[in-house]
């Protein structure tokens, strides 16, 4: 039997997790607004510590941890984001942690993990790959906190939900970044509780988009993970997924698919009209909404996920280079 996760347990994991990780900003976008005809207002969350939001599932994972599970150490697979938050989580937590991941991940985001005191482990040409790897040290005794499917980390995400709430109790619209829907299934589930009304909308690239696809199969199944801007946003579901599925299936309104030169694009306006660095995945919420895909957003609260881009990628794309990770891969 899989638990059922509550509002409750995004209020305790939220006083598990607190001063441990930012309450982000909220600021309204005067471009954005005036280019949609809504009220645009962004979550800040790529200015988190370790630089996405997955400090939150990662903290409260660790901090749920028994005696016994502390002592023995964790271990996680993952594109970089995960694996940077749970590093730097249980180093402020005093436990041992070694991440596992595939070899797609960008250089930058590996010496990130290492940077957090973590150790890594590069294996295969995709997430399930490394995933083999964290299952031969859970055999040794390890605990496994993977990137989404678990109660605490969507709970740890939740918290999102409830920041937004407080910062806009009267949203319209959330606009929120989709992978393996750990984020969205905990946030979606805060904000339709407060609110049923609430629009609750998914947006992942149109390259690799494993949720999407699975949804419109009906159940979990496999989706080749292919090179793309938005790299967080890259993996599968897991074939035994066991909560977000369902999560996103019942709570999510509609899932918007969103190509890499719009992509490109929502970088671009991030630096120049907002000000603001933002990795691919992190974007792509103002991309769909610079695309005209998120229709009568009204109060809308768009998530910037995440910031850990290559900074020598950003330059080249803010510059106006026509970048295409899609032929570099
Ligand atoms: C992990 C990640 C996501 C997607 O989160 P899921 O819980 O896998 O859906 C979005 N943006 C960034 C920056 C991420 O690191």
């Amino acid at each position: 039997m899989t638990k059922r996760i509550t509002v409750q347990d995004s209020y305790a994991a939220r006083q598990r997790i607190s001063g441990k990780v930012r309450c982000t900003a909220l600021v309204r976008s005067d471009t954005l607004s005036d280019q949609s005809g809504a009220d645009v207002h962004l979550k800040l969350e790529h200015n988190q510590i370790t630089g996405s939001f997955k400090l939150r599932g990662a903290t409260n994972a660790v901090l749920s941890l028994t005696k016994e599970q502390r002592t023995k150490g964790v271990v996680g697979a993952s594109t970089g984001n995960h694996g940077r938050g749970l590093a730097y989580a249980a180093k402020q937590a005093g436990v041992r942690c070694i991440i596992c991941m595939s070899e797609l991940v960008p250089q930058n985001k590996v010496d990130g993990i290492k940077a957090q005191g973590a150790e890594v482990r590069i294996i295969g040409r995709s997430q399930d790959d490394a995933q083999e790897e964290v299952d031969r040290l859970v055999a040794e005794g390890m605990v496994m906190l993977p990137p989404f499917d678990h109660p605490d980390i969507i709970a740890g995400q939740s918290t999102l939900g409830l920041e937004m709430l407080e910062q806009m109790p009267d949203m319209d619209t959330a606009v929120i970044q989709l992978s393996g829907g750990g984020l969205i299934s905990g946030v979606a589930m805060v904000l339709k509780a407060a609110n049923p009304d609430i629009r609750v909308i998914g947006v992942t690239m149109e390259r690799g988009a494993a949720m999407y696809e699975c949804l419109n199969a009906g159940k979990p199944i496999f989706v080749e993970e292919v090179p793309t801007l938005a790299d967080s946003l890259g993996g599968g579901i897991g074939l035994d997924n066991q909560y977000t599925f369902n999560m996103v299936r019942d709570l999510v309104d509609d899932i918007v698919l969103v190509s890499e030169v719009e992509i490109a694009a929502a970088i671009r306006h991030a630096y120049w009209e907002e000000r603001q660095i933002i990795e691919g995945s992190g974007s792509v919420g103002i991309a769909a909404v610079l695309a005209g895909k998120i229709k009568t957003p009204g109060r809308c609260v768009v998530l910037t996920s995440g910031q850990n881009i290559d900074m020598k990628l950003h330059h080249r794309i803010i510059s106006g280079e026509d970048v295409d990770v899609t032929a570099e891969g």
